[in-house]
């Protein structure tokens, strides 16, 4: 019999394939890591898993205790996910912009969700960042995991994801690319990486334009998950040897070409991940090995990216309009 003691135990491992469309004009190969494959739908389901064993092993959680974290997004579900299969109770504190969908997801997992005013200065009692404080300070055996501070999420990326991209390319891997949002990701990978194979392997993160990691200063961007107006200090800026900066609108183009042209429905994060790569790519021989890691999967954004009137209310002009029967059958 083949079969998983529990959902945990299908985190990771995840898959590399080949990108043979989007890279027409490009020696090198190009293979992306399919984080949408983890049982959570994204990378953050490894975050959560580390998180929480080395909370139970510190005594920071204990049984019956209680998971609170400011979260709308993928680590919410990986916590959730986690928390639920060992007993704790979760409960994710969100600002009131975020969508119902992604409430709906967190509390089908059975997570309990606050929902704060984002109308309030961020030093306020009601604000995301107050009230799960507060919620913190009040209940008894409540554990905050932190993201953008706790070690254990590079870590997580450090003995999984590093590791599996050494093993599925025997070795051969030259680059590696991936979007920074907390930094776990890049900065755990890059630096198993870079020390098994004898600091040759080339680390590029990839940040939307105008946020702190590629010499901006924050400024808005709709590309979600990653980019910062500060620096967590879950990212260790000695990783990377660069960090190249990408527009919205070519993140979200070619976001839509991988779904269009390769198959792969994915975030807009991940679009902009493969635009880093490619760019990179572009100045690369055959020899060259580039594995870029895609976080999350497309279903979240099927209302903005892949979303036609979204996208051209936002001025983004490469969205392709429906066709009409009668331009289908002339
Ligand atoms: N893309 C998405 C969709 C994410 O949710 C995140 C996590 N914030 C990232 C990319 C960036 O990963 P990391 O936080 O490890 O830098």
């Amino acid at each position: 019999m083949h079969f998983a003691e529990s959902i945990v135990d299908l985190i990771g491992n995840t898959p590399l394939v080949k990108l043979n469309h989007v890279t027409d004009g490009i020696a090198a190969t190009v293979l992306v890591k399919l984080e949408y494959l983890n049982p959570g739908g994204s990378a953050k389901d490894r975050i959560a898993t580390r998180i929480i064993d080395a909370a139970e092993r510190e005594g920071k959680l204990k049984p019956g205790g209680t998971i609170v974290e400011p979260t709308s997004g993928n680590t919410g579900v990986g916590l959730a996910l986690v928390a639920q299969q060992r007993g704790y109770r979760c409960i994710f504190v969100l600002p009131d912009k975020v969508g119902e969908d992604k409430i709906n997801v967190l509390s089908a997992y059975g997570a309990e969700v606050v929902v704060t005013p984002t109308a309030v200065a961020p030093d306020s009692p009601e604000s995301y960042y107050g009230v799960s404080d507060r919620l913190v300070r009040e209940i008894p055996g409540a554990f905050k995991p932190d993201q953008f501070s706790n070690q254990n999420g590079p870590l997580s990326h450090y003995e999984s994801t590093g590791p599996e991209i050494w093993r599925d390319t025997d070795g051969t891997v030259t680059h590696f690319v991936a979007g920074v949002g907390t930094g776990g990701t890049i900065s755990g990978t890059g630096r198993y990486l870079r020390e098994v194979s004898g600091d040759t392997v080339r680390i590029i993160g990839a940040d939307p334009e105008g946020s702190v990691y590629s010499g901006g200063t924050g400024r808005p961007y709709l590309v979600e998950g990653v980019g910062e107006d500060f620096w967590p200090t879950a990212y260790d800026p000695t990783v990377p040897h660069e960090v190249l900066a990408v527009s919205d609108a070519d993140a979200f183009a070619m976001t839509r070409r991988l779904a269009r042209e390769e198959g792969i429905l994915v975030g807009g994060s991940s679009g902009m991940a493969v635009v880093a790569a490619l760019r990179a790519a572009a100045e690369l021989g055959p020899d060259a090995v580039v594995v870029v890691l895609l976080p999350d999967g497309g279903r979240g954004y099927l209302g903005k990216i892949f979303n036609d009137k979204w996208l051209r209310s936002y001025g983004f002009s490469n969205a392709p309009s429906g066709h009409t029967v009668a331009e289908l059958l002339a």
